[in-house]
């Protein structure tokens, strides 16, 4: 016998977290690709991140390379039609 697969699709959405908790603005931070140091993350605001990255290096001219992280939050939702559509998300 031939097994037999059921493959289903529902229609979801993927957009930007605007549920209670989630940060409004993306979250900046820089961290310094030689020792790993960070500014930490600041939402709305990329200023405090370069500001600490120029700081950085003014203190140890070595360390020239960041990554600049860039966060946002992105939820899934049902859309219309969609099974769980009615559900409670937990
Ligand atoms: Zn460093």
């Amino acid at each position: 016998m031939t097994p037999r697969i059921i493959i289903t699709a529902a229609a979801w959405n993927l957009g930007l977290d605007t549920e209670e908790g989630a940060p409004e603005k993306p979250l900046f931070e820089a961290q310094c690709t030689s020792c790993g140091h960070s500014s930490g993350a600041t939402e709305g605001r990329r200023l405090p991140a370069e500001a600490w990255a120029l700081k950085h290096t003014g203190e140890r001219p070595g360390h020239r390379s960041f990554r600049a992280i860039q966060t946002s939050f992105w939820r899934v939702t049902p859309a219309p039609g969609n099974p769980y559509a009615s559900e409670v998300a937990e």
